[in-house]
């Protein structure tokens, strides 16, 4: 459910044609639909209604402070994974009751800095973390609210690079070796003990792997309560994928219904760490088709936006839908979508069953609204591309695009070289 659809054969966002925000602030930009995130982020929290839970939006996901204030005021908090994510979240002003904060390297100035705003709990990843967690907020005069994150060993049959849960993952603690660690932050004075946390990994389009981690993580929480630890939250992460294609993902209910039926004997606040299916399918990217070619091999479409603005396909070969912004009668071809970039690993689509697509035409390339801007870089010297906000029949630029300035900036000659 989104609010991206074609009226008299053009792409519109909402009360928007596309045609007119490409117009206004060029090519290449991301585009969101403000009713699409809205609605997105409300059927998930309202999934869980029937149960104590915190619904914190997964920053890295997307991570532009407008898009975070929609959440926050709809009562989101975030998961975050570095100190940068938590100076975004407060300047979009979240509530730091409801910040966790995951990541296998946290860095003494970014523990410190999270223990200065209070966020609710860190999720901790070895044991060595555990004392440097320690460490700092004896430092700080501060008590450091932790869970263990927990890896359960359960494979999430998703892509390799976003499986986060198995061992041979570099995410989270043994779960063979977790009793004995929680026993050992007790031990740890100035540590509070508030939960278990897991996340299994990204795009995961089944129920079952989330439900085989709960029923481990469960024993887990029995085993520590009856130890006499004090388990209030149990956080289980994010995860859930959304249709790139024609895949069929659980409905946020049903993941909801699966889980709340599965923890009926287990009394927590439950924490969720949503990102992509709150935030993927309410933005695409846009982008103008720069020049068409062919060989005796391949056809090849050329855009203006590349691996540097979007690189899934690159990264993962994920796939994105490509479509035309004005629709028309048109031959299907098959062809690589290729960006700027001097590099062959610079696509968007390969071999993709495509429309003839001429010079000068628009393209939106669908579900760009997770791990899309937030994973841009300036490599070949590209500014970032603006991000846009669409909200009923309005647009708001909610960042600018980058200018040449911008690409040199912090940039020092040294004296020598004057
Ligand atoms: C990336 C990540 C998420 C969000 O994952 P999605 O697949 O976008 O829902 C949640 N929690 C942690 C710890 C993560 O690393």
């Amino acid at each position: 459910m989104n609010y991206f659809h074609y009226k008299d054969n053009a792409l519109w966002c909402e009360e928007v044609p596309v045609t007119e925000i490409a117009g206004k602030v060029g090519t290449p930009f991301y585009l969101y639909s403000e009713r699409t995130l809205k609605h997105h982020f409300r059927v998930f929290d309202a999934a869980f209604s029937g149960v104590p839970h915190i619904t914190c939006f997964a920053v890295k996901s997307n991570s532009n402070i407008a898009v975070l204030r929609i959440f926050i005021a709809e009562g989101s908090g975030v998961d975050i994974v570095s100190g940068g994510e938590l100076y975004r979240a407060l300047q979009a002003g979240v509530d730091t009751r409801k910040v966790v904060y995951s990541g296998v390297g946290k860095r003494v100035d970014e523990i410190e800095y999270a223990l200065g705003a209070d966020i609710l709990m860190f999720n901790v990843e070895s044991s060595q973390e555990l004392e440097v967690i320690n460490s700092c907020a004896e430092r700080l005069k501060k008590k450091a609210c932790i869970a263990l994150r927990i890896n359960p060993d359960v494979d999430p049959e998703t892509h390799p690079h976003i499986s986060t849960g198995l061992m041979s993952n570099k995410f989270g603690i043994d779960i063979k070796k977790s009793l004995e660690e929680y026993r050992r932050a007790r031990t740890l004075g100035q540590l509070e003990i508030k939960g278990v946390s897991c996340h299994i990994g990204s795009q995961v389009t089944k129920i079952s792997p989330f439900l085989d981690a709960l029923e481990r993580i469960k024993k887990l929480v029995r085993l520590l309560r009856d130890d006499g630890m004090d388990i209030e939250y149990l956080d289980l992460g994010g995860g859930l994928g959304i249709a790139y294609d024609k895949e069929d993902v659980p409905h946020p209910s049903e993941y909801a219904k699966a889980i709340i039926d599965a923890s009926k004997d287990i009394n927590c606040t439950f924490i969720f760490e949503p990102g992509r299916v709150i935030v993927g399918n309410a933005g695409i990217l846009v982008t103008e088709v720069l020049y068409t070619k062919s060989n005796d091999a391949k056809n090849f479409i050329v855009i203006d936006a590349g691996m540097n603005d979007l690189a899934r396909p690159s990264l993962y070969n994920s796939y994105h839908r490509i479509l035309p912004v004005i629709d028309k009668e048109r031959e299907e071809i098959i062809a690589d979508v290729v960006g700027p970039i001097c590099e062959s690993g610079d696509y968007l689509a390969k071999g993709r069953e495509i429309s003839r697509f001429e010079r000068g035409e628009l393209m939106a390339v669908m579900s760009a609204g997770a791990y899309g801007f937030t994973m841009s870089s300036n490599y070949n010297s590209r500014g970032r591309i603006p991000e846009v906000l669409v909200r009923d029949d309005q647009f708001f630029v909610i960042r600018k695009r980058e200018v040449y300035g911008d690409l040199i900036r912090g940039e020092v000659i040294p004296e020598f070289l004057r």
